[in-house]
């Protein structure tokens, strides 16, 4: 049984787990950098320490300041969120060590996602279709890359091993710039995740990103329920989510989901996790997998009903999660824009005081944000600031909900992006669903309609 679980992480996800514990009657310890004692969770939460400095690393990644917070506060259980230290398989070991409870797979399951080269490598082996790549660390000899990437074929793509929220990747097109391309992408990849192993895949010109959710309970049941959508993406980051992902064949997507399971069940999975694919004529690519809640679980709670982070705390409770795999039943579209602080054309961060606040609402929109007004958003971490979700019987029915609940909000004092996801909302080629992975970079450029 979980009596108070500490919050690693701020902003909404801090507040949408907090949530979930209250639900539960659960205790919560909310923990913060100096300039966030003003978040919403903070207050909310039954007890609350100031960990740190603003800076990640001195706060929401410093490992033994937050397991010291947990273990001053009685807290059993630690919930990461998404970021910072969830997928840190180091820092799940050390909350394991101390004796509590880490909300997530185990630490050498997280290691071995975590490492992109040992996923695609282990999935591969599971049965899961993987992008055509280097199958392995691209060895360091420039005769050995040429030979790996023209076995592959151009154009390729070199990927950090280590590597996240899409930085330190570079697209290929012909073999002289193979050896300069690998060394920046090295380079990237040491300065951003300590690691500057790389390797190759083919690179796909028009995929869409699916992915597939999963949650496993501590009886070794996986439950998959179901795929989203997430190729409106700028800069390789999501902006607009969508459940379930369109257009795909009963048939194919069942296989997938099926493959899915049977790989988590295989890998002794635990907890909440998520499957990311290219899908490009009709065949799908396994890239990763993120062993963690992700910014856009929102959408498959609402076409599936199931809260997936209440599920997280009762699964790490071994409660029964009161359903069965088979008893999972999909309905409607849900879509989810991200509202960032940001310039809606220069995409600068825009941090400072929320003077006006005003959230949408009514039948089927939910917001997942931690804004009130005259909260002042520090300029320190990601500027996503809001979740806005709507559900609807079919996709025109949900983007018609999402478009007024966008025309609704008011949030005036920062710059946001909400007049950016107003115009992809009404592009032809979104509402017709025409589109891949590079939907942004076509959207500005005027090349879609
Ligand atoms: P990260 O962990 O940094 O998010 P991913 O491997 O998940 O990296 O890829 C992020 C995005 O980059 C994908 O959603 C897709 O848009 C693009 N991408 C990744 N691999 C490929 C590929 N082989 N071909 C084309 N695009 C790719």
């Amino acid at each position: 049984m979980i009596r108070k679980v500490l919050i690693a992480n701020r902003g909404e996800i801090a507040l949408r787990i907090l949530r979930a514990c209250k639900l539960q009657s659960i205790a919560t310890v909310a923990v913060y950098a100096k300039c966030d004692a003003n978040l919403l969770h903070v207050r909310l939460a039954d007890e609350a320490i100031c960990i740190g400095d603003n800076a990640p690393h001195k706060s929401y990644m410093n490992a033994s300041a937050i397991i010291s917070a947990a273990e001053l506060t009685g807290a059993c259980a630690i919930h990461p969120g998404y970021g910072f230290l969830a997928e840190d398989a180091n820092f799940a070991h050390q909350v394991i060590r101390s004796g509590l409870i880490f909300i997530g797979p185990s630490p050498e399951v997280i290691a071995q996602m975590g490492d992109k080269v040992t996923a695609i490598a282990t999935m591969q082996r599971l049965g899961i279709p993987c992008v055509p790549g280097s199958d392995g660390p691209l060895p360091d000899a420039p005769e050995a890359q040429q030979k790996i990437a023209q076995r592959i074929g151009y154009p390729v793509l070199v990927k950090a091993s280590g590597g996240g929220g899409g930085r330190a990747m570079a697209v290929v097109r012909e073999a002289s710039s193979l050896i300069s391309a690998v060394q920046e992408v090295k380079r990237e990849a040491k300065v951003s995740f300590n690691n500057d192993c790389v390797y190759l895949e083919r690179y796909l010109e028009n995929p869409r990103h699916v992915e597939v959710q999963i949650l496993a309970d501590h009886l070794g049941r996986v439950y998959c329920l179901g795929d989203r959508d997430c190729s409106v993406q700028r800069r390789r980051q999501k902006i607009i989510e969508e459940a379930p992902a369109f257009d795909i064949p009963d048939s194919k997507r069942r296989e997938l989901h099926d493959l899915c399971v049977h790989a988590c069940e295989k890998l002794g999975y635990l907890s909440a996790g998520t499957l990311e694919f290219l899908y490009e004529k009709g065949t799908f690519y396994f890239i990763e997998m993120n062993t963690r809640i992700q910014v856009e679980h929102p959408v498959t709670e609402m076409i599936s009903g199931v809260d997936i982070i209440s599920a997280q705390l009762s699964i790490h409770s071994n409660s029964p999660l009161g359903f069965l795999p088979k008893e999972i039943h999909l309905r409607g579209v849900a879509i989810e824009c991200r509202v960032n602080a940001e310039h809606p054309i220069s995409f600068a961060p825009s941090p400072g005081t929320v003077t006006v606040y005003h959230p949408p609402s009514g039948p089927n929109i939910r917001v997942d944000s931690h804004l009130y007004q005259q909260y002042c958003i520090p300029h320190y971490y990601d500027p996503l600031v809001a979740k806005i979700i709507a559900f609807g019987a079919d996709r025109s029915e949900a983007i018609a909900r999402l478009r007024h609940a966008l025309n609704e909000c008011v949030i005036l004092g920062v710059d946001t992006n909400i007049a950016y996801l107003k115009r992809i909302l009404a592009n032809r080629s979104f509402q017709d669903r025409t589109y891949s992975i590079h939907f942004t970079e076509q959207f500005s450029d005027g090349a879609l309609v």
